[in-house]
């Protein structure tokens, strides 16, 4: 992943990063401002947010020609490279999902791996809630925000809001299950349900330890070049990854609302402050009880996978460089990661349910409401649920929100409120629940002896790739 030869790939994207950050401040800032004017630009904004502006698409000037290339050339290299994200996700889960399970010999060591991953995301996820739960009623951020501020917001974001509540659906346990199985492995391939294609993948992995040795041994050999052919796409795909990041943050950037993120600045730093502890006290502290992985070991691997879930708030479309942070950087055997990472990114959200806990609070504390230990604790349960089979996608943690607030009673007009600062905090929450599953898939290769150490995985990185012994090997694993 560029590290062999010239800047480590997670430099490059940090770059792109930090100046995405700066010249989107610089556009957000420069709004309405006469420099701008006097270049023949009304609306420095508009030129990189992508919004379609009559005023904007119509001036024939040569400065506003200019201006409309750089707009849509920035937007299709952000949306080039999540693309092709997407498009690897599905290929790369059924592809190595099946190898790694028709590689395991006994059913024993699945139901252990698959009990461990549940059991241990469920666990993290209640956890992340608490802490979210707790930091709100300890900071009392409701208390910052007055009741004209309240009532302003909820106006103006009304109708956003209400199309989230409308999208929001009560889970039922039993549905939530049955939705696992798909009724058309085809049609879950299509639409890209990923706790669906998991299953389906795991259930052709197990019936090809099943069949004839000989015959399945070539169907194996096919997927599992496959498995390679997709990392290569990978890799291809991540060259443009520095310019991307780039180009999506600078579109975040520009459309902040800066003066709504002053007037939610306590609600913010809650959540952004309970993001910081599970990913830099809890995860670590997990770490160092249940592997040998340092974290700084662990954050140097992932930090690719971390950057791009901020840049693109999706933790579905990052799943792929997190597959590979995984496996090449961190060296976790594919078996492991190519089970836990898929599940991961679809049933194992911590940073969305600890923004989940801090929004319920701090919306009942704007509406002085008082939520007892009881409804604190329907809280977590309905947040956990809500997270099994919800998409890792930009914004669902929102629409998530809506059962739980609906669960306790909460007035809904509060998703209104703090609708304006929703895309930065996705885009926080989006980071940690990137984190959250890896740190969960180092915990159960550990356990399983499933993953390489430092001195191994350095020694392999540094081999030309087609001396790479993971190539040859995968077969026998
Ligand atoms: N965007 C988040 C993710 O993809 C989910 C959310 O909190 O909205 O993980």
């Amino acid at each position: 992943m560029g590290s062999r030869n010239g800047m480590a790939l997670h430099w490059k994207i940090l770059i792109g990063l930090i100046l995405g950050v700066v010249v989107g401040l610089a556009i957000n800032t420069a709004w309405d401002a006469s420099t701008w004017n006097s270049m023949g630009i009304d609306d420095p904004s508009a030129w990189v947010k992508g919004i379609e502006s009559e005023a904007v698409n119509q001036d024939p000037s040569a400065t506003a020609h200019v201006a409309r290339f750089v707009r849509n050339f920035n937007g299709f290299i952000g949306d080039l490279f999540l693309r092709g994200l997407r498009f690897i996700a599905v290929p790369i889960v059924i592809f190595s999902l099946i190898v790694g399970a028709s590689s395991l010999n006994d059913l024993s060591k699945l139901s252990r791996i698959g009990g461990k991953t549940i059991g241990i995301y469920l666990a993290t996820t209640a956890v992340a809630i608490s802490v979210g739960l707790l930091f709100a009623n300890i900071a009392n951020p409701g208390s910052f925000v007055s009741t004209e501020t309240r009532d302003s917001f909820a106006a103006q974001f009304k109708d956003q809001a209400d199309e989230k509540i409308a999208a929001a659906q009560a889970p039922d346990v039993w549905d939530t299950v049955l939705n696992i199985v798909p009724k058309n492995p085809f049609e879950a391939i299509a639409v890209g349900n990923m706790l669906q294609v998991v299953f389906a993948s795991l259930l052709v992995g197990i019936a090809l330890t099943l069949i004839k040795r000989e015959k399945a041994t070539v169907v194996i050999a096919f997927f599992d070049a496959m498995t390679d052919v997709i990392i290569k796409v990978v890799e291809i795909v991540l060259l443009i990854a520095p310019f991307a990041v780039f180009a999506l943050i600078v579109e975040q950037i520009a459309e902040l609302g800066l003066e709504i993120l002053g007037s939610l600045a306590a609600y913010s730093l809650v959540v952004v402050a309970g993001l910081a502890t599970m990913m830099f006290v809890v995860y670590p502290l997990v770490l160092k009880v249940f592997t040998t992985v340092s974290f700084g070991r662990f954050f140097k691997a992932i930090s690719p996978a971390q950057l791009l879930g901020f840049s693109s708030a999706s933790s579905s479309a990052t799943l792929p460089v997190t597959m590979e942070c995984c496996e090449q950087r961190l060296g976790i055997k594919e078996e492991v990661s190519s089970f836990v990472l898929p599940i991961g990114a679809t049933i194992n959200m911590d940073g969305t349910a600890l923004y989940q806990g801090v929004a319920a609070v701090f919306i009942a504390q704007l509406y002085g409401l008082d939520l007892t230990i009881a409804q604190q604790l329907t809280i977590v349960l309905t947040a956990t649920l809500a997270s099994i089979g919800t998409a890792g996608v930009p914004g669902v943690g929102m629409i998530m929100l809506v059962i739980v607030l609906q669960s306790v009673n909460i007035p809904l007009e509060g998703i209104a409120v703090i609708l304006g600062v929703d895309r930065i905090l996705d885009m926080c929450r989006t980071s940690c629940n990137i984190t959250g599953d890896c740190m969960v898939c180092a915990v159960v290769a550990s356990s399983e002896g499933a993953i390489e150490s430092p001195e191994q995985v350095e020694a392999r990185l540094n081999l030309p790739m087609d001396e790479d012994p993971r190539e040859d090997g995968r077969l026998d694993r």
